[in-house]
Parts: structure tokens; sequence; C-alpha cells
């Protein structure tokens, strides 16, 4: 790329930059020249910024006349370049002027003009003092600059706040250059004004801003930090005192919390005054307004504003300017900062943003200790739950390795975890798993799936078997996954119940099946010997019948009843037994197939009794048709047997559904049941009357309850003596096993 043609106004902004504070490093990028070029324009702008008035006469006397001894060529080579220099300060944006000897001013650029709002026609001949009457200090200080420049002449630089044409005060570098008349005295000196506010105010807002880091990062709470931070701001910048404004939902209002003065018994005061006030977020007043718009609100006098309430209390306090800012958090206003000066002072931006990034900073530390503030509740909360848990905590890597684990473990179980740490769980045995387990464990962790109650049976310190059951979820950090994390519990006791329980099951189930079996054994052999004893007094009867006198006959008629009584017990405890043992498979049948079956069973006793049978509409159930015709059978059969002497039977089987059952019903009007015997009756041989009254074993509603279990139902009965009873009973609508 070819290099750049530069002219020599554009050489002079280069240079200014440098001036104003630019770095020369970052100059030199941002045109892309070298350094020592860069030094050079500075040197040379330094020194032309001197020449212009050399080769004039210090007389005024008109720039045509040849110095002694200077060629004609010379003569206008030199007058061409000091119009060109003349033109370049003219045009040149920061303020240049000149002074003579004696320090009254010759002549200033148009930049000075509009830097100081003053008229430089009419300002020649007027002095630094008469530039600066409103501010004798600033003048003092560039006097003694320009006597030191007289004393030993050459080029000085310096840096002085100065009050411009709008009466604010300004950082300005001076540079100053004497320059010598035509008779090699120092004849005055040519002056150079940058304006380095913006570069000073960028320093004080980054010391500031730093000071104000430094505090809140080394405080716990916001209370701790505001004094320092008020501090900071106050002194940086020069304001006398400065507070912090907070909400108090008890006050029901914002109040003053954190101060900081100089020591200053009068603004004490003051600020001892604002603590007591309590404000509402409003249009006027400092604080009020800020808290209601959310924006800095800047007071150039406080003593005189009206809707400031504090206005008598500053006023003693010597306080005049003031400024307050919101602290935000986001669209919350958390509160506000006040700042208040001695003197008037102009609104100032600068100020403003400065303050508000500080309450930027204020808010974010206020989250950011609330949010710590809520880590340290749940972490505390967390600790307390851990420690009053029976359960223990454990966390694992991306690689399933065991990285901590709290120390409920050990004192619930007494194993030391060290050895666990840093391993996965299925680098250990465990008694009750297999290779196959494992690996669908780790299949699952893989997944990254959350998993329940992985229970593992594991050698304990001393010898006996230690049963965990661990439960963990999978953690994810920006989604990445990092591991897992859960909890165990002991449940060794658990299972050792457990497996007792099981035993006395087993042995339960085994006594159970060894009883049923007995019982149909019993009862199937006992009818042989019954039918020998039936067969032989009916033997007894036809042959010896007519020698038998009639005691032995009565006796004879004893034993045939006694027979038969017992071969009708012998068939019922037969049939109770077979429920358990020769039941058929449950499957889809139809009730109201099962109703008809039993009432064909009944047809004899129905019309005898002339009882009236209704029923609802029956549904399609899940069951053992032949056990479902038996138990409605039975209950029917009772609700025949069981009617009031004068009233033949009306009785109603009902079918209502329930869910996820059905519920039947047999319904009579016969004489009912006392509440006491509502349970007894379903027991085996339990009945509540004698045979003379009614015949019967007492086993049919044992083998109805029988049945009913085996179909996972329930059965009662409700019943009114002398009223009439319901049997009712249920059906599951899906029988275990099934889906
Ligand atoms: P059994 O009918 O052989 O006596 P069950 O086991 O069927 O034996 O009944 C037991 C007892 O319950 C009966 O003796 C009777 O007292 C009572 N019972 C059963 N059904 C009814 C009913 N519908 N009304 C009144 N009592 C009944």
């Amino acid at each position: 790329m070819p290099g750049r043609q530069w002219d020599p106004a554009s050489k002079a902004k280069v240079v200014l930059e440098g001036l104003k504070g630019r770095s020369e490093s970052a100059i030199c990028k941002r045109h892309r020249i070298k350094p020592a070029e860069y030094r050079r324009w500075r040197r040379q702008f330094l020194a032309n910024i001197a020449r212009p008035l050399e080769p004039r006469r210090p007389s005024h006397e008109g720039g045509s006349r040849l110095l002694p001894g200077m060629s004609k060529k010379v003569w206008e080579e030199s007058a061409k370049a000091m119009r060109v220099a003349q033109e370049l300060i003219e045009a040149l944006p920061i303020p240049v002027f000149f002074k003579a000897r004696d320090g009254k001013h010759l002549g200033a650029n148009r930049a000075w003009e509009t830097y100081f709002g003053v008229n430089r026609e009419a300002f020649i001949g007027r002095t630094v003092a008469d530039l600066f009457s409103s501010a004798p200090e600033v003048a003092a200080k560039h006097q003694a600059a320009d006597e030191d420049l007289w004393r030993n002449p050459g080029t000085r630089s310096y840096e002085l706040e100065v009050p411009v044409h709008d009466g604010s005060f300004r950082h300005t570098l001076n540079y100053k250059a004497t320059f010598t008349g035509a008779d090699g005295e120092v004849a005055g000196l040519i002056g150079a004004i940058i304006d380095i506010t913006e570069r000073k105010r960028a320093e004080q807002r980054q010391a500031i801003e730093h000071r104000v880091t430094r505090i809140l990062s080394e405080s716990e709470t916001v209370a701790a930090a505001l004094p320092g931070v008020l501090q900071a701001f106050c002194e940086t910048l020069g304001w006398a005192c400065g507070a912090r404004w907070r909400l108090d939902a008890r006050a029901g209002g914002f109040r003053c919390e954190e101060t900081w003065s100089r020591e200053d018994p009068a603004i004490a005061a003051f600020l001892a005054a604002s603590r007591e006030s309590t404000y509402q977020p409003g249009e006027v007043g400092l604080i009020r307004r800020v808290l209601g718009r959310g924006e800095p609100v800047w007071i150039v006098d406080v003593t005189s504003e009206e809707s400031f309430l504090r206005g008598k209390q500053a006023a003693r306090a010597g306080l005049r300017s003031a400024f307050a800012l919101p602290i935000h958090l986001g669209d919350q206003v958390l509160g506000a900062l006040e700042f208040f000066h001695r003197e008037t002072q102009p609104p100032d931006e600068w100020l403003l943003k400065t303050g508000v990034a500080i309450g930027l900073q204020i808010g974010h530390f206020m989250a950011r200790t609330q949010a710590e503030a809520e880590l340290r509740q749940s972490e505390a909360r967390f600790r307390s739950l851990t420690g009053l848990s029976s359960d223990w905590y454990w966390e694992q890597d991306e690689e399933f390795r065991l990285t901590f684990m709290s120390s409920r473990f050990v004192e619930r179980t007494g194993i030391d975890p060290a050895p666990y740490i840093g391993r996965a769980r299925w680098d250990e045995a465990a008694l009750n798993l297999t290779e196959a387990d494992w690996a669908r464990h780790k299949a699952q962790l893989e997944r990254h799936e959350p998993f329940f109650d992985f229970e593992m049976e594991r050698v304990g310190p001393d010898g006996n078997s230690v049963w965990l059951s661990v439960t963990g979820e999978p953690v994810f950090e920006n989604r990445k996954f990092r591991g897992y994390r859960g909890v165990g519990t002991d449940i060794t006791e658990r299972k050792r119940a457990q497996s007792v329980l099981r035993a006395a099951y087993d042995e339960l189930a085994r006594s159970n099946a060894e009883l049923q079996q007995f019982a149909y054994v019993a009862s199937h052999d006992l009818q042989e010997p019954l039918r020998m004893i039936g067969s032989y007094t009916q033997l007894l009867e036809r042959r010896y019948g007519d020698k038998l006198d009639s005691d032995a006959r009565e006796f004879m008629g004893f034993i045939v009843d006694g027979a038969t009584r017992m071969k009708q017990l012998i068939e019922d405890l037969l049939a109770y037994s077979r429920v358990g043992t020769r039941g058929k498979e449950l499957r889809l049948v139809q009730a109201q197939g099962a109703l008809d079956r039993a009432l064909i069973n009944l047809r004899a006793s129905l019309e005898a009794s002339g009882a009236t049978i209704t029923h609802d509409a029956l549904p399609e159930v899940t069951a053992d048709d032949t056990q479902l015709t038996q138990l409605l059978q039975n209950l029917i059969g009772n609700a025949i047997k069981f009617r009031k002497r004068d009233e033949p039977p009306r009785i109603h089987v009902g079918a209502q559904d329930a869910g996820d059952e059905w519920r039947f019903s047999v319904s009579d009007n016969g004489i009912g049941i006392e509440p006491q015997y509502f349970e007894r009756i379903f027991m085996v041989f339990q009945r509540l009357h004698t045979r003379d009254e009614y015949a019967g074993t007492g086993i049919g509603l044992a083998i109805c309850k029988k049945v009913v279990d085996r179909h996972h139902g329930r059965i009662w009965v409700e019943s009114v003596p002398g009223k009439g009873s319901t049997f009712v009973f249920t059906l599951p609508k899906t029988q275990k096993g099934e889906t």
C-alpha cells in the first residue's frame, strides 16, 4: 500500500492527538506511521508554534522589511513560510496565544477566543490576571510559570485547571516556548493549550471505579462497603459528603443508611438530620425524584430549591450543590446515592455518568451479596438436611467415579468410604449382583438416566453383609453432563425383616398346602369307611330288623343319621378344599350364565319355597365360571333357606360397576343376622342355628369366601335382623397377572 502524503495540517492533527493524551503506540498504529516519524512531527510542531513571530520585528512595522543581512529570496521564502505557519495556527483546533516579555497578550487564534469566550482583538495588551480575574490563583500559577521562562528561556509544559467560557473548570496542558527578537533577546512567548479534561476524567473515573471495586470485593455486605465507596467518590472529586438511601420495608419508605463526610460537625449534623427522614418516591425534591424517576437528579443550589426539604440544614452545613442517582438492579430501583458540594456546581454530565456507573456496581454487588446469602442459606439447609436424615449424600464425576460421600455413610454402615473414592460402583463386587446386573446399571448411567433404589449387598467391616440402596440423578452444567449425585440408605434391617417375613411366608404356604392336601386326602379317604358304616347298617336293618327291639332300632336310626350327616360334612369339606386345589383358570365369562346354572341347580327349592328372583343386567367378568356358579348358588340357597316362616322369599341379585371392580349383591327378605356374627359366619362350621331349625353344615359361606379370595375380591354381609340380609362380593375387573 503506497504511503499516505501528509500535509502540515494533518500532521499537526496527529500530533495533537498525542498532546491530548492518546498514547504514542496507539497513534502510530492508527495512522500507520513509525514512532520515529511521529516524534519528528511532534518536535517540528512544537518548534513551529514558536516560530511565526521570529522573522517579525517586535515593533509591528510590517512584515515587508528585510532583516539585516537577509537576501530578498531568503526573505520571501521566510515570509511565505511564516504565512503558512500563521494560517496553520489560526486553523488549529487548539487555543494558541502570544505574549510579550511584559506579560501582555500580543494575539491569539480563533480557538483561544472560543475556549475562553474572550474577544482577542479587545484582549490585546491585557494580562493573564485580566483573563482569570475571577480565579486569581489560576492567574498566579500561569504568571509563576512565565517568570520561570523569562529567567530560563526555552520550552515548558505544565498542567493546570482553569475556568473557561461557561465558568466550568477544565484540565489543561500548557505548552510554552520563548521566542527571541531581532536583537537575540527573549521577546516573548507563544503558548498552546491542550484540553486534557477528558483524559483526566477518564483517569479519575478509572481510579474511582478501581477503588470502589476493591472496596466491594473486600466487603461482605453493602452496609460495610458503602462508607468507603462514598469516601472514594467524595475524596477523588472534591465533594463534601455523601449518603446511601435504601428501601426500608418496615418504615414503609426509603431511609438514609450509610453516610460519609469530612470531619465537620455542621455536615455531621446535616447527615444526622438526613438519617431521621423517610422518603417516598415522588416528583420533587432530590431523593424522592431520583426514586420516582429512576434517573439522576442535579440541584445547582439546594439552599434555594423549595422542594428540597433539608434545605435549611444544608445551608447551615455550608452545602450548595447536590446530585443523586438511583441504584438499579435491572428495572428495580433498590435505593439511591446522593452527594453534596460546598460550592454551586453546574450540572456535570460526566460526573453523573461516573455516579451511575458506581450505582450499577453497587446494584450488582447487592445482587451478588443477596445471591450469596441465599446460597449460604440453601447450603445451611442442605447441611442440616443431610445431617438430620439417616440417608447419606454422594457425588460422582463424568466417569462415574465417586468423588464425595457424606459422613453419614460411615456412621450408618460402619464402612470406610475412602477405598471407594475415585472408583466406580461396579469396581467393587456386590454379593447380590452379577456382571449382567452391573452392565445394566452402567448402561443406564451412560444414558444419563436417573435411577431409583439400586440395591447392593456389600460386606461390612464385621464380615456381615450390609445392604445399601442408592438413588441418583444425572447432573448437567450448561447442558454438559457432569456426573451423578444422589442419596443412599442402609436397608440392612429392612432386608433382614424381609427375609424373615419371606421365610415365614414360605413356611405358611408350605403348611397351608400340606393342610389342604391333608383335608382333601382325609375327607376323600373318610368317605370309604363311612360308606361301609352306611351300607352295613342298612344291611343290619334289612336282615335283622325284625329281631331288634325298638331301642336298638332307634340307635340304628341315630347311626344312619350320623353317617348321613358325616357324609354331608365330608362332601362339603371336600368341596371346600377343592376351591383351592381344583380351581380352573380365570377367564372372561358371562355372570348371567353362572346365575342361570345356579338357578337350575336350585329349581326344586325355589319352587318349593315359592321364591321370586330378580336381577340386574349382569356383566362379563374374569372368573372361574364353575366357582362363580357355586358362589351364587350358595348365597341364593341361603337366602331361600333362611327365609321367614310366613313370607315367601324375594331375592335380588345386583351388579354394580365400581370402577376397577364389579360389585355383586344377593339381597333377601329373610330372617337377617345379628351384627356380632357378620364376620363369624364366613368361617368353616360356623352356624347360628341348630340343625333342627335349619339344615346345613356351616361350610357354604366359607366356600363363598374362599372363592372370592381366589378371585382377589372381598365378601361381607349387611343385614338388619328380622328384615333381611344382603351379601356383597366384589370381583376385580383385571385379575393379577393380567395386563
Ligand atoms: P349353613 O348354611 O350350612 O348353615 P353357611 O356357611 O352357609 O352355613 O352359613 C352360616 C350361617 O350364616 C348360617 O347358619 C346362618 O345362620 C347364617 N346365614 C347365612 N346366610 C344367611 C341369610 N341369607 N340370612 C340369614 N342368615 C344367614
